[in-house]
Protein backbone atom coordinates (compact mmCIF):
# COMPACT_ATOMS: atom_id res chain seq x y z
CA UNK A 1 0.00 0.00 0.00
CA UNK A 2 0.71 3.58 -0.48
CA UNK A 3 0.07 6.86 0.86
CA UNK A 4 -0.54 10.21 -0.38
CA UNK A 5 1.01 13.30 1.33
CA UNK A 6 -0.12 16.40 1.20
CA UNK A 7 2.18 19.80 1.72
CA UNK A 8 -0.63 22.74 2.11
CA UNK A 9 1.73 26.04 1.44
CA UNK A 10 0.46 29.26 1.52
CA UNK A 11 1.79 29.73 -2.07
CA UNK A 12 1.84 26.10 -3.24
CA UNK A 13 0.18 22.86 -2.83
CA UNK A 14 2.34 19.62 -3.03
CA UNK A 15 0.87 16.14 -3.20
CA UNK A 16 3.58 13.37 -3.07
CA UNK A 17 2.73 9.50 -2.75
CA UNK A 18 5.01 7.71 -0.45
CA UNK A 19 6.02 4.26 0.08
CA UNK A 20 6.50 2.32 2.90
CA UNK A 21 10.17 3.07 3.60
CA UNK A 22 8.61 7.07 3.57
CA UNK A 23 10.29 7.89 0.08
CA UNK A 24 8.17 10.31 -2.28
CA UNK A 25 7.81 8.18 -5.74
CA UNK A 26 6.47 10.98 -7.29
CA UNK A 27 5.23 14.53 -6.85
CA UNK A 28 3.72 17.24 -7.96
CA UNK A 29 2.58 21.20 -7.45
CA UNK A 30 -0.27 23.61 -8.02
CA UNK A 31 -0.19 27.20 -7.02
CA UNK A 32 -2.40 28.30 -3.77
CA UNK A 33 -3.66 31.35 -4.64
CA UNK A 34 -4.37 31.83 -1.18
CA UNK A 35 -6.90 34.46 -1.67
CA UNK A 36 -9.34 32.55 -3.33
CA UNK A 37 -12.68 30.82 -1.59
CA UNK A 38 -11.17 27.45 0.68
CA UNK A 39 -13.87 25.34 -1.30
CA UNK A 40 -11.98 25.82 -4.18
CA UNK A 41 -8.66 25.74 -2.71
CA UNK A 42 -9.51 22.36 -1.40
CA UNK A 43 -11.52 21.22 -4.80
CA UNK A 44 -7.83 21.94 -6.43
CA UNK A 45 -6.14 19.74 -3.69
CA UNK A 46 -8.16 16.52 -4.32
CA UNK A 47 -7.80 17.00 -8.07
CA UNK A 48 -4.40 17.25 -7.71
CA UNK A 49 -4.25 13.80 -5.61
CA UNK A 50 -6.59 12.20 -8.02
CA UNK A 51 -4.24 13.12 -10.87
CA UNK A 52 -0.92 11.96 -9.67
CA UNK A 53 -2.45 8.50 -8.15
CA UNK A 54 -3.67 8.16 -11.75
CA UNK A 55 -0.12 9.27 -13.52
CA UNK A 56 1.47 6.59 -10.94
CA UNK A 57 -0.90 4.31 -12.24
CA UNK A 58 -2.60 3.34 -9.17
CA UNK A 59 -6.38 3.16 -8.05
CA UNK A 60 -6.86 5.82 -5.19
CA UNK A 61 -9.22 3.33 -3.18
CA UNK A 62 -7.18 0.28 -3.61
CA UNK A 63 -3.58 1.50 -3.30
CA UNK A 64 -4.03 4.56 -1.39
CA UNK A 65 -4.12 3.72 2.23
CA UNK A 66 -4.64 7.70 3.30
CA UNK A 67 -4.19 11.26 2.75
CA UNK A 68 -2.07 13.44 5.27
CA UNK A 69 -2.27 16.95 5.02
CA UNK A 70 0.68 19.36 6.48
CA UNK A 71 -1.21 22.68 6.70
CA UNK A 72 0.33 26.18 7.35
CA UNK A 73 -1.83 26.68 10.58
CA UNK A 74 -3.26 25.59 13.76
CA UNK A 75 -5.10 22.06 12.87
CA UNK A 76 -7.53 19.74 15.05
CA UNK A 77 -5.76 16.84 13.86
CA UNK A 78 -9.06 14.87 15.63
CA UNK A 79 -11.18 16.69 12.90
CA UNK A 80 -8.95 17.71 10.24
CA UNK A 81 -10.33 21.43 10.78
CA UNK A 82 -7.92 24.17 10.23
CA UNK A 83 -8.66 25.69 13.91
CA UNK A 84 -6.54 29.22 12.55
CA UNK A 85 -4.40 30.37 10.20
CA UNK A 86 -3.60 33.86 10.33
CA UNK A 87 -1.60 34.02 6.89
CA UNK A 88 -4.73 31.86 5.24
CA UNK A 89 -7.22 34.00 7.00
CA UNK A 90 -8.90 30.87 7.68
CA UNK A 91 -11.18 29.84 11.00
CA UNK A 92 -12.73 26.16 11.77
CA UNK A 93 -12.36 25.40 8.19
CA UNK A 94 -12.79 21.31 7.71
CA UNK A 95 -10.02 20.29 5.16
CA UNK A 96 -10.38 16.50 6.10
CA UNK A 97 -14.66 16.92 5.12
CA UNK A 98 -14.54 19.04 2.33
CA UNK A 99 -11.66 16.46 0.63
CA UNK A 100 -14.18 13.78 1.63
CA UNK A 101 -16.46 14.94 -0.72
CA UNK A 102 -13.52 14.11 -3.50
CA UNK A 103 -12.31 11.28 -2.16
CA UNK A 104 -13.49 8.24 -0.13
CA UNK A 105 -10.26 7.59 2.05
CA UNK A 106 -8.81 8.42 5.06
CA UNK A 107 -8.06 11.93 5.66
CA UNK A 108 -5.67 13.59 8.42
CA UNK A 109 -4.55 16.75 8.81
CA UNK A 110 -1.67 18.63 10.58
CA UNK A 111 0.27 21.12 11.21
CA UNK A 112 3.21 21.40 8.40
CA UNK A 113 6.22 21.68 11.39
CA UNK A 114 4.46 18.88 13.41
CA UNK A 115 4.89 16.80 9.85
CA UNK A 116 8.17 18.12 9.42
CA UNK A 117 8.99 16.80 12.81
CA UNK A 118 7.18 13.47 12.78
CA UNK A 119 9.32 12.76 8.99
CA UNK A 120 12.73 13.63 10.98
CA UNK A 121 11.86 11.24 14.21
CA UNK A 122 11.22 8.16 11.69
CA UNK A 123 13.32 8.88 8.63
CA UNK A 124 15.71 11.48 9.42
CA UNK A 125 18.16 13.26 11.57
CA UNK A 126 15.72 12.37 15.04
CA UNK A 127 15.58 8.79 13.60
CA UNK A 128 15.86 6.33 16.56
CA UNK A 129 15.26 8.66 19.39
CA UNK A 130 11.99 9.16 20.90
CA UNK A 131 11.90 12.89 22.84
CA UNK A 132 13.03 15.28 19.92
CA UNK A 133 12.59 18.60 18.60
CA UNK A 134 12.53 20.27 15.11
CA UNK A 135 12.73 23.48 14.55
CA UNK A 136 12.50 25.43 11.06
CA UNK A 137 14.60 28.86 10.96
CA UNK A 138 13.41 30.76 7.53
CA UNK A 139 11.65 34.22 7.18
CA UNK A 140 9.83 32.66 10.32
CA UNK A 141 10.55 30.56 12.96
CA UNK A 142 8.23 27.04 13.68
CA UNK A 143 9.05 23.66 15.16
CA UNK A 144 7.24 20.68 15.87
CA UNK A 145 7.82 18.44 19.39
CA UNK A 146 8.10 14.89 19.40
CA UNK A 147 7.59 13.17 22.67
CA UNK A 148 7.61 9.51 23.14
CA UNK A 149 7.59 9.14 19.47
CA UNK A 150 4.23 11.52 18.99
CA UNK A 151 3.32 14.64 18.41
CA UNK A 152 3.24 16.94 21.14
CA UNK A 153 -0.21 18.93 20.11
CA UNK A 154 -0.71 21.25 22.98
CA UNK A 155 -4.25 22.05 24.11
CA UNK A 156 -5.91 23.81 21.10
CA UNK A 157 -3.15 22.33 18.66
CA UNK A 158 -0.55 25.62 19.10
CA UNK A 159 2.56 24.21 20.36
CA UNK A 160 5.74 24.37 18.70
CA UNK A 161 5.66 28.73 17.60
CA UNK A 162 9.18 28.72 19.13
CA UNK A 163 9.69 31.77 17.88
CA UNK A 164 7.45 33.71 19.91
CA UNK A 165 8.99 33.72 23.09
CA UNK A 166 10.40 37.02 24.05
CA UNK A 167 14.34 37.02 24.05
CA UNK A 168 14.61 40.71 24.90
CA UNK A 169 11.86 42.57 26.78
CA UNK A 170 10.67 45.65 24.64
CA UNK A 171 13.00 44.56 21.81
CA UNK A 172 12.44 44.22 17.94
CA UNK A 173 9.08 44.42 16.30
CA UNK A 174 7.81 40.73 15.64
CA UNK A 175 5.17 40.04 13.00
CA UNK A 176 3.10 38.93 15.90
CA UNK A 177 2.77 41.90 17.21
CA UNK A 178 4.50 41.75 20.49
CA UNK A 179 8.39 42.96 20.75
CA UNK A 180 11.37 41.26 21.41
CA UNK A 181 10.27 37.76 19.90
CA UNK A 182 13.31 34.81 19.30
CA UNK A 183 12.14 35.22 15.29
CA UNK A 184 12.43 38.78 15.61
CA UNK A 185 16.46 38.14 15.77
CA UNK A 186 17.00 34.61 14.89
CA UNK A 187 14.78 34.50 11.91
CA UNK A 188 16.56 34.79 8.59
CA UNK A 189 14.41 37.96 7.71
CA UNK A 190 16.18 39.69 11.00
CA UNK A 191 19.35 38.68 9.55
CA UNK A 192 18.85 40.80 6.58
CA UNK A 193 17.54 43.46 8.22
CA UNK A 194 20.67 43.71 10.65
CA UNK A 195 22.81 42.90 7.42
CA UNK A 196 21.67 45.75 6.07
CA UNK A 197 21.90 48.54 8.65
CA UNK A 198 25.11 47.07 8.57
CA UNK A 199 25.84 47.71 5.44
CA UNK A 200 24.31 51.21 5.52
CA UNK A 201 26.20 52.06 8.56
CA UNK A 202 29.68 50.88 7.01
CA UNK A 203 29.87 51.57 2.84
CA UNK A 204 33.28 50.63 2.83
CA UNK A 205 32.35 46.90 4.10
CA UNK A 206 32.08 43.60 1.53
CA UNK A 207 28.71 43.54 2.76
CA UNK A 208 27.86 46.89 0.88
CA UNK A 209 29.98 46.11 -1.75
CA UNK A 210 28.50 42.44 -2.05
CA UNK A 211 24.85 43.80 -3.23
CA UNK A 212 26.61 46.77 -5.23
CA UNK A 213 24.99 49.12 -2.56
CA UNK A 214 21.40 47.97 -2.87
CA UNK A 215 20.67 46.48 -0.11
CA UNK A 216 17.54 45.61 -1.23
CA UNK A 217 19.50 42.60 -3.05
CA UNK A 218 20.46 41.37 0.25
CA UNK A 219 20.08 37.55 1.10
CA UNK A 220 20.58 35.64 4.42
CA UNK A 221 23.41 33.95 2.61
CA UNK A 222 25.26 37.68 1.65
CA UNK A 223 27.08 38.05 5.23
CA UNK A 224 27.64 34.55 5.79
CA UNK A 225 29.56 34.83 2.35
CA UNK A 226 31.53 38.03 3.00
CA UNK A 227 32.39 37.16 6.95
CA UNK A 228 34.13 34.29 4.98
CA UNK A 229 35.90 36.46 2.59
CA UNK A 230 37.34 37.97 6.30
CA UNK A 231 34.57 41.37 5.89
CA UNK A 232 34.99 42.34 9.83
CA UNK A 233 31.34 43.31 9.48
CA UNK A 234 29.33 40.53 8.42
CA UNK A 235 31.54 38.56 10.68
CA UNK A 236 30.22 40.87 13.56
CA UNK A 237 26.86 39.96 11.86
CA UNK A 238 26.87 36.14 11.96
CA UNK A 239 29.07 36.15 15.65
CA UNK A 240 25.73 37.83 16.83
CA UNK A 241 23.19 36.01 14.82
CA UNK A 242 24.79 32.76 15.75
CA UNK A 243 24.53 33.78 19.34
CA UNK A 244 20.83 34.61 19.46
CA UNK A 245 20.12 31.76 17.02
CA UNK A 246 21.87 29.39 20.64
CA UNK A 247 19.96 31.83 22.76
CA UNK A 248 16.52 30.61 21.93
CA UNK A 249 17.78 27.19 21.75
CA UNK A 250 19.47 27.39 25.09
CA UNK A 251 15.81 28.30 26.61
CA UNK A 252 14.06 25.42 24.72
CA UNK A 253 16.55 22.65 26.11
CA UNK A 254 16.32 24.27 29.74
CA UNK A 255 12.50 23.85 29.72
CA UNK A 256 12.11 20.40 27.50
CA UNK A 257 15.60 18.95 27.32
CA UNK A 258 14.98 16.53 24.56
CA UNK A 259 17.63 14.39 23.08
CA UNK A 260 18.18 16.42 20.14
CA UNK A 261 17.14 19.98 18.20
CA UNK A 262 17.40 19.68 14.45
CA UNK A 263 17.40 23.14 12.41
CA UNK A 264 15.72 22.95 9.18
CA UNK A 265 14.50 25.43 6.70
CA UNK A 266 16.33 27.97 4.78
CA UNK A 267 19.16 28.29 7.18
CA UNK A 268 19.85 24.43 6.38
CA UNK A 269 21.44 25.96 3.48
CA UNK A 270 24.17 27.59 4.97
CA UNK A 271 25.38 23.89 6.20
CA UNK A 272 26.90 22.53 8.96
CA UNK A 273 29.87 24.65 9.88
CA UNK A 274 27.16 27.17 11.27
CA UNK A 275 25.30 24.41 13.18
CA UNK A 276 28.45 23.36 14.72
CA UNK A 277 29.23 26.78 16.23
CA UNK A 278 25.37 26.69 17.29
CA UNK A 279 25.88 23.84 19.36
CA UNK A 280 29.01 24.69 20.70
CA UNK A 281 27.00 27.97 22.59
CA UNK A 282 23.90 25.51 23.46
CA UNK A 283 26.45 22.89 24.78
CA UNK A 284 28.34 25.38 27.04
CA UNK A 285 25.30 27.70 28.69
CA UNK A 286 22.80 24.95 28.89
CA UNK A 287 21.81 24.33 32.10
CA UNK A 288 22.92 21.36 34.33
CA UNK A 289 26.71 19.35 34.28
CA UNK A 290 25.65 16.16 32.68
CA UNK A 291 27.56 13.26 31.23
CA UNK A 292 28.50 14.08 27.33
CA UNK A 293 25.83 11.75 26.04
CA UNK A 294 23.36 13.15 28.52
CA UNK A 295 23.01 16.42 26.80
CA UNK A 296 21.10 17.66 23.97
CA UNK A 297 22.48 17.81 20.42
CA UNK A 298 22.06 20.41 18.11
CA UNK A 299 21.84 18.66 14.54
CA UNK A 300 20.93 19.93 11.02
CA UNK A 301 17.44 18.39 9.58
CA UNK A 302 18.38 15.30 6.85
CA UNK A 303 15.32 16.06 4.57
CA UNK A 304 14.64 19.39 3.04
CA UNK A 305 10.53 21.00 3.03
CA UNK A 306 9.46 17.23 1.04
CA UNK A 307 9.91 16.25 4.81
CA UNK A 308 6.14 17.57 5.36
CA UNK A 309 4.58 15.71 2.21
CA UNK A 310 6.57 12.45 4.23
CA UNK A 311 5.50 13.44 7.58
CA UNK A 312 1.80 13.86 6.59
CA UNK A 313 2.14 10.13 5.75
CA UNK A 314 2.78 8.75 8.45
CA UNK A 315 0.34 10.64 10.62
CA UNK A 316 -2.29 8.08 12.39
CA UNK A 317 -5.41 9.00 14.27
ZN1 LIG B 1 6.43 37.15 17.91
Amino acid sequence: MYRLGVNFDLTYITAGIVDETGKILIKESIPTLKYRKFDDIIKDMAHLCIRIVNKYGLDMDKDIELIGIGCYGSIDWHTGVMIYSSYFGFRNAPIADEMKKYVKIPVICDNDANCYALAESRIGATKGLKNTIIITIGTAISGGIIIDNNIYHGMAYGAGEFGHHVIIFGGEQCECGRKGCWAAYASTNALVRDSRIMAVRHPESMLFKMVNGDIRLMSFRTPFEAAKKGDIYAKEIIEAYTKYVALGLINVVNVLQPEAIAIGGKIRKIGQEFINDVNKIVDEKTFGQYEDDKRTKVLMCDLDYDAVIIGATMLKH
